[in-house]
């Protein structure tokens, strides 16, 4: 508890207001004193406001029927998004749809964001591992105010047509078929990640080293 503590000070005094955790299966094996329960007492302790998020195990809209997301929201209630880690460890035996259905970004608002997430290494992303420049170079509000979405060589396309346009707009091979979209446009922004490193980062969100 005290290491918790310790690590989390700098962000009470560098004025950080929320603090989400994970907090579930697919992050620890155990329910009990994992490292989320005890950042979230740590949390209490030092006065800064936390809580958890937690993602429930996917399922098919057979079994659930909903799974409408607005955009441009983080992750609240629990569905699994096909990109990062969960592509390589959940994707197996899902039914998919043909790949030219894939035709729009569902989840983020790329267009003009209205949120951001930012890495300890100063990447602004528009969605994970879509960058769109680097907070530690370049002031975020400068950033923001400069970006032109259609010039991005991938939000551009996915923007005009989903990771089907990607995929097209930057000749990529690809099956005949994916889980959603965001599984097909996780694995096209792998393959193209050595062509747009700079728009394409941080790796370690591809599962590869910086
Ligand atoms: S992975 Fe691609 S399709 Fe899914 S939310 Fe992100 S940008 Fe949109």
């Amino acid at each position: 508890m005290e290491d918790a503590e310790l690590w989390l000070e700098p962000l009470v005094e560098a004025g950080i207001e929320d603090l989400s955790l994970s907090d579930d299966a697919f992050h620890f094996d155990t329910e009990e004193d994992n490292p989320t329960k005890i950042a979230l007492q740590a949390a209490e302790n030092l006065r800064l406001a936390a809580d958890r998020i937690c993602i429930e195990a996917p399922f098919t809209s057979l079994e659930d029927g909903s799974g409408a997301r607005a955009k441009g929201t983080p992750v609240v209630g629990g569905d699994v998004l096909f990109k990062g880690r969960a592509v390589e460890k959940l994707a197996e035996g899902w039914p998919t749809r043909s790949w030219e259905e894939l035709d729009q970004c569902p989840y983020e608002e790329l267009e003009q964001p209205y949120r951001v997430h930012l890495d300890p290494f100063g990447n602004v992303q528009v969605c994970q591992g879509v960058s769109i420049g680097n907070a530690w170079e370049t002031p975020l509000s400068w950033l923001l105010k400069e970006y032109q979405a259609e010039a991005h060589p991938i939000c551009g396309p996915l923007i005009k047509g989903g990771p089907a346009q990607l995929a097209r707009e930057h000749q990529v091979e690809h099956d005949d078929a994916y889980i959603d979209e965001c599984h097909f446009c996780y694995l096209m922004r792998t393959t193209l990640i050595d062509r747009f490193p700079q728009f394409l980062s941080p790796r370690q969100v591809y599962g590869m080293e910086q």
